[in-house]
């Protein structure tokens, strides 16, 4: 079976993009691949985490997970703290990877803008704290949304490197990203990504909000003065809306454009809540369920992190053995 790594940070509650750019493919993959599904909490901490916060979506994005159909039992689900070797694999890569190749990623420039003076050093290695959460197990396909390509071309790049410096160690992996809703962008401005660390909420649907704010949200999602539902870059806000729709029904955008024909958007926006409404509420009563059972979701951290640390571990032993490390025995 092919390997299959991805992971979610819990550095915001999640949102409607990070549900249909990665959990909702995940599910679909689930039966076909051997999936390592991660709470990449290392990850959160490149920017400002409030500790009683991080451990309340840790538990959160677990349970949202195993809510929107992601089997424990059929996949490998941990918390990316519970094994060290991603740290420790991180600091060897971090050896072979450039600054010029850091410094120059997207992510980095936008974060550390938001940042201001005071940006951590790990928000610039985030990329390769990636590249070795992906290598350790083996990984050959990584499915993300579009925002995570230039990251994964990293890794690649990574992976070739060591693997030419020594000998074959890692796969290449793939990246894997849907054709819909590989990117939502922000409601309110939709040229930018929907993001869970953004500062206006209006901008983003969480998958936890309720019915009434996932109205009131739409509601007030820009559009334009044009009122024709139509898929075009030249209406970015009712183009996202169209995506979102589209991805949910399973219809093309195509499809939406003739039903909405002669309609306005206040029926479109209303349909579009619905739409979310459906799709959200029974993943959120799960959730809400799962969250006060901490039993349960610590028997399943518990063994995933048991697997995780056991393939991660044959990896990095043949990482050290190549670099020229002596084993302790
Ligand atoms: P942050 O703002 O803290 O970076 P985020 O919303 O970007 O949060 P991540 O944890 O960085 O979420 O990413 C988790 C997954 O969700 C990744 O696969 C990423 O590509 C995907 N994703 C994030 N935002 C979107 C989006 N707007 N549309 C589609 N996929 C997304
Ligand atoms: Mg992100």
């Amino acid at each position: 079976k092919k390997v299959i790594f991805s992971g979610i940070q819990p550095s915001g509650d999640l949102t409607l993009g990070n549900y249909l750019g990665a959990i909702k493919n995940w599910v679909k993959l689930q039966d076909e691949y051997d999936c390592y599904f991660c709470v990449v909490d290392l990850h959160a901490i490149t920017v400002k985490q409030e500790p009683k916060d991080l451990r309340r979506r840790t538990l959160e994005l677990l349970s949202i997970y195993i809510a929107s159909g992601i089997v424990p039992e059929k996949n490998t689900m941990f918390i990316q703290s519970h094994v060290p070797q991603h740290s420790e694999a991180a600091w060897l890569l971090n050896c072979f990877t450039y600054m010029g190749e850091l410094s120059r990623m997207t992510q980095f420039k936008d974060k550390s803008a938001k940042s201001g003076s005071s940006v951590a050093a790990g928000l610039l290695n985030y990329p390769v704290l990636m590249a070795a959460d992906i290598l350790l197990y083996g990984t050959d396909l990584v499915p993300v949304g579009k925002d995570q390509k230039q990251h994964l071309e990293l890794t690649r790049d990574i992976a070739e490197r060591f693997n030419g410096i020594y000998s074959p160690t890692f796969t290449i992996p793939e990246p894997y990203i849907p054709e819909a809703g590989a990117k939502i962008m922000d409601l309110q401005e939709p040229s930018k990504k929907m993001s869970k660390s953004a500062d206006n909420p209006n901008g983003f649907i969480l998958i936890m909000d309720p019915p009434d704010v996932i109205k009131k949200k739409i509601n007030r999602a820009v559009t334009d003065s044009l009122g024709i539902v139509k898929y075009t870059d030249d209406q970015p806000g009712v183009k996202n809306l169209i995506n979102i729709l589209s991805v949910i029904k399973g219809i093309t955008p195509m499809e939406i454009e003739n039903y909405y024909q002669g309609k306005g958007y206040a029926e479109f926006k209303n349909d579009v809540a619905e739409a979310i409404i459906g799709e959200l509420s029974p993943i959120q009563e799960k959730v809400k369920e799962l969250i006060t059972n901490k039993e349960y979701l610590q028997s399943i951290y518990k063994s995933g992190a048991e697997k995780a640390r056991y393939v991660a571990n044959k990896t990095l032993r043949k990482m050290k053995k190549k670099i020229g490390f002596i084993p302790e025995e």
